[in-house]
């Protein structure tokens, strides 16, 4: 390591305020030492962010921080873990100053709220690419895995479905929203996911399978369907939608949102419904909206109903304006 490297990391990622006593060696050694506390288990997950692959090269070194780690804590969310510590692989084109400061104070700031501490990491230079490893604890054998669906649980989703698809088009300047409000809060949702890691901590020993919503319900539903040997059928008039996409999308597109892009990191997960009264103790202690949207069933793949009939459209996420929902000229919509 050269010496600006050596004196980058110091002065922009040795500096966490969260020192956990089960770090026995930090950054600054050519490993970190960690202690697991007995009867746990160590839950590891890792993503990696590429510049024009998964974030657009327009991002906020802000947005980009919170959402790199988002994401991570988002797959320990999915497993019912809760998340401990951190590491960072970095390789940056340059060394700019104003985008380092930016990106490690988001970073510090998201990580210290959710008492994660950073215990090293890699600096090199190449094109942006942000790799983020994220660790933590959940108690043996109460892992939520995508394995255990039965024939005949409901199955539900956190918060709502479809923003960040629609916040991705805004973003990327394919779509203009005129109401300021529901671009800003499309915008946060795409840049700024929320990882139900309470509501996948509460989920431990009661759903029998959970996974994170990163490519689209359909897409990872059907990871636990395929996992658990089942089929499913899912109520589309039952998908949590919020009001900013309901404003900007007729139904058709709204459902292209929800079931079929991707970037939403809402957890989908099932329970067996005799569990369905323990489920809402629990879920009250993490102030989490959630719904059914659909049950388990033994077998038939997934299928879609809307007003209690077969829905076989294809799903596709392009939106409808609703200032061209007068316009004769339309003819893509
Ligand atoms: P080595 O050459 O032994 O791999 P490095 O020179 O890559 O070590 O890193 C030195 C120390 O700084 C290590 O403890 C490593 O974990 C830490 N580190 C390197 N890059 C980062 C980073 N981006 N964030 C946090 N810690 C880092
Ligand atoms: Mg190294």
């Amino acid at each position: 390591m050269s010496f600006s490297e050596f004196s980058l990391i110091k002065q922009y990622f040795d500096r966490g305020h969260v020192k956990r006593k089960d770090v026995k060696l930090g950054i600054g050694d050519d490993c970190a030492l960690l202690e697991i506390p007995q009867g746990q288990q160590l839950a590891v997950t890792v993503d990696t962010m590429v510049e024009n692959v998964h974030f657009l090269a327009t991002v906020s070194a802000k947005d980009l921080a919170w959402k790199s780690i988002a994401v991570n804590l988002s797959d320990l969310a999915a497993i019912g873990a809760e998340p401990t510590w951190l590491t960072l692989a970095l390789t940056l084109p340059e060394t700019r100053s104003e985008w380092l400061n930016e990106f490690s104070s988001s970073f510090f700031e998201y990580a210290d709220h959710y008492g994660l501490q950073l215990i090293g990491g890699d600096t090199c230079r190449g094109p942006l690419s942000i790799t983020i490893q994220a660790m933590g604890f959940v108690p043996i054998d109460s892992g939520l895995k995508r394995s255990g669906a039965n024939p005949g649980d409901l199955i539900f989703v956190t918060g709502s479905l479809g923003d960040a698809g629609l916040g991705l088009e805004i973003a990327s300047g394919q779509c203009d929203i005129e109401c300021c409000d529901d671009q800003r809060f499309l915008l946060e949702r795409f840049n700024r996911p929320t990882p139900r890691v309470a509501v996948g901590i509460a989920l431990r020993r009661l759903a029998t399978s959970a996974i994170d919503l990163s490519d689209g319900l359909a897409g990872d539903l059907q990871h636990i369907l395929t996992a658990s040997g089942v089929g499913a059928e899912i109520d589309l008039d039952k998908l949590p939608l919020s009001t900013a996409l309901l404003a900007q999308c007729d139904f058709d597109s709204a459902m292209g949102f929800a079931v079929a892009s991707g970037d939403d990191y809402e957890l989908c997960f099932t329970v067996a419904e005799d569990n369905l009264e323990q489920l809402g103790q629990v879920m009250k202690g993490t102030g989490c909206d959630y719904g059914i949207i659909g049950r388990i069933t033994g077998s038939g793949g997934l299928t879609y109903t809307h007003n209690n009939q077969i829905y076989d459209k294809t799903f596709s996420g392009y939106r409808h304006f609703q200032a061209d929902a007068t316009n004769d000229d339309e003819t893509n919509g």
